[in-house]
C-alpha cells in the first residue's frame, strides 16, 4: 500500500461531488414511497429506471465515449451510499448494473463491443445481469459445470447458473462458462432473446424484494463468436475483477443503511417515551446508538480507501490501453502477466474485500440493534429499519461470503502459499 500523499487528505467533496448527489438526493426520494409500496408487494420499482435515467446514475462510472458521466470510483460510491440508505433492495439494482454489468464491458470488453453495448445499459435502455453461481459451485466458482463449446461461427452454452440478478429482465448479462476439454473458463456477453436462454424467477427470498433474482438456464444456448469477452481462458479473471466492484459496491450501500438506521434510531429514540423519560435518555439505548455511529466511520473510510484503489487500478489500465493503441494488445499485456497491473489490482481486490467483509457486517449488526430499538414498532416490514434488517442479511452472504473473504484477506497477508481455500 502506499501512503505517499497521505499529509494531502482531503475531505471536502467537490462541487461537482456535491451537485451529483444532491441529483441523487432528489431521484432516491422521488421513488421512495414506491419502493416501499413495490417491497410489500414484492414487485420491481418501474420507476427507479426513468428517475435514475434523467440524472445520468445509470452510467455513473460509465467513460463518456461510452455514453455515461464519466464519474470516478469516489463518486459512484458516495452515490451508491446515498441509494443505500434507501434500502439494500434498490441499492443491489445499481450493483449489479453498474458495478458488475457495465464495468465489467468497460473493462475488458473489445471497442466495438462497448460501443454496441454501453449506451444503452448507461441509458437505462438496456439493463445488465452478470452469470456465475451455479447451484452446485458458489464459493467456488472454479467447480463451474457450465459449458461451452464451439460449433461454426457461434458458441454453444449449457448449463444452469441460478441467483442471479436483475437476470428475468436484463437485456444483457455477462456469463461464465467452462471448456470441458481443457477446464479453463471463458465469459461471454449473452443477449435476451439469444435462442436457448431460459430465466425463471426465484421466489420466497427472505429480504431485496425489489430485486429480482432468476435462474438462468442455457439449453444449448447459441451465442455469435464475436460476443466471447476478453480472451478465451480469461474468464475467472474476469469475473473476480468484477467482484472488486460489486464488493465496493456492497460496502457504499451497507454505509448507506447504517446512516439511515442511525437517522431513523435516533428520532424515534427522541420521539418515544418508556418508564417517564425518552428512550434516548436509557443509557442501553445509547449504547445501541453509540455503536452505530462507530461503525458508521469505521465503515465509511474502509470504503473510501477502497474506492480510491480501484480508481487507481481504473487508471493505469486506460493508460494501457492508450499505449497499447486498443483492447487487444492490453489483453495480451495482461497475459504476459504485466507487474504494475498486478500490484494494483492486488491492492485494489484487498481493499475492496476488507470494506465489504468489514461494512456487511457492521451494517446487519446496525440493522438489528434498530428493529431492538424501535422494539415491536421494528418488526413490520412497513418500518425501514425491519426492511434493513431483512435485506442486509443477503450482503454478508453476496459478492463472495464474507468467511471466503476472511480467508482470501488472510491470504494476503500471509502470501497465496497460505491460501485456505
Ligand atoms: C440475494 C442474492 C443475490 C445474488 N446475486 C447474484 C448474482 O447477481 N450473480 C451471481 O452470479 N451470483 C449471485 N448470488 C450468488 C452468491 O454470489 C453466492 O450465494 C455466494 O457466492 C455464496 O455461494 P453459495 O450460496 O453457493 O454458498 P456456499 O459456497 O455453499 O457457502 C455456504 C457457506 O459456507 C461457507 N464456505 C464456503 N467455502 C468455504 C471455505 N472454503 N471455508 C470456510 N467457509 C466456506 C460460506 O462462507 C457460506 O457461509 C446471489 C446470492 C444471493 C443470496
Amino acid at each position: 500500500m502506499s501512503y505517499s500523499n497521505i499529509s494531502q487528505m482531503n475531505f471536502e467533496l467537490s462541487q461537482e461531488q456535491a451537485q451529483f448527489l444532491d441529483r441523487v438526493d432528489g431521484a432516491c426520494r422521488s421513488v421512495r414511497a414506491h419502493e416501499e409500496e413495490s417491497y410489500l408487494a414484492e414487485k420491481l420499482n418501474d420507476q427507479v429506471v426513468p428517475a435514475f435515467s434523467k440524472i445520468g446514475m445509470l452510467g455513473c462510472p460509465v467513460s463518456k465515449k461510452y455514453g455515461g458521466l464519466g464519474l470516478d470510483m469516489l463518486t459512484y460510491a458516495l452515490a451508491i451510499e446515498r441509494i443505500g440508505r434507501e434500502g439494500s433492495s434498490l441499492r443491489t439494482f445499481f450493483s449489479v448494473h453498474i458495478s458488475i454489468g457495465q464495468l465489467v464491458l468497460q473493462g475488458w470488453a473489445s471497442e466495438e463491443q462497448k460501443k454496441q453495448y454501453l449506451p444503452p445499459a448507461a441509458r437505462g435502455d438496456s439493463i445488465m445481469a452478470f452469470a456465475l453461481t451455479e447451484p452446485a459451485a458458489g464459493s467456488d466458482p472454479a467447480s463451474m459445470t457450465t459449458t461451452f463449446a464451439e460449433e461454426g461461427d457461434s458458441y454453444v452454452l449449457k448449463g444452469r447458473k441460478h441467483w442471479i440478478g436483475n437476470g428475468t429482465f436484463a437485456g444483457v448479462m455477462t456469463a461464465y462458462a467452462k471448456d470441458p476439454s481443457t477446464g479453463r473458463v471463458s465469459a461471454f456477453i449473452v443477449e435476451r432473446g439469444s435462442p436457448g436462454l431460459r430465466t425463471e424467477e426465484m421466489k420466497n427470498k427472505v429480504g431485496l424484494l425489489t430485486v429480482k433474482n432468476a435462474e438462468v438456464h442455457f439449453d444449448n444456448c447459441r451465442i455469435p463468436k464475436k460476443n466471447l469477452l476478453g480472451k478465451k481462458g480469461q474468464g475467472l479473471s474476469i469475473a473476480y475483477s468484477a467482484l472488486i466492484d460489486g464488493r465496493l459496491s456492497v460496502a457504499a450501500g451497507a454505509v448507506g443503511v447504517m446512516e439511515d438506521c442511525l437517522a431513523e434510531c435516533t428520532e424515534y429514540a427522541k420521539s418515544r417515551e418508556q418508564h417517564g423519560a425518552p428512550l434516548a435518555k436509557k443509557q442501553l439505548v445509547q449504547e445501541h446508538i453509540a455503536r452505530m455511529a462507530v461503525d458508521i466511520q469505521s465503515s465509511r473510510w474502509l470504503t473510501y480507501r477502497a474506492a480510491a484503489a480501484r480508481q487507481k487500478l481504473h487508471e493505469y489500465v486506460e493508460q494501457l490501453k492508450q499505449e497499447q493503441r486498443g483492447n487487444e494488445g492490453w489483453l495480451d499485456e495482461l497475459g504476459r502477466g504485466n507487474k504494475e497491473y498486478s500490484a494494483l489490482r492486488a491492492e485494489a481486490d484487498m481493499l475492496a474485500a476488507v470494506a465489504k467483509f468489514h461494512a456487511s457486517n457492521r451494517s446487519f449488526e446496525c440493522a438489528s440493534r434498530s428493529v431492538q430499538v424501535f422494539g415491536s414498532a421494528g418488526y413490520r416490514k412497513t418500518a425501514r429499519v425491519a426492511r434493513h434488517f431483512l435485506d442486509t442479511r443477503a450482503t454478508t452472504i453476496y459478492e463472495g461470503a464474507n468467511e471466503v473473504l476472511e480467508l482470501k484477506i488472510a491470504s494476503g497477508v500471509l502470501g497465496d502459499q497460505y491460501a485456505a481455500y
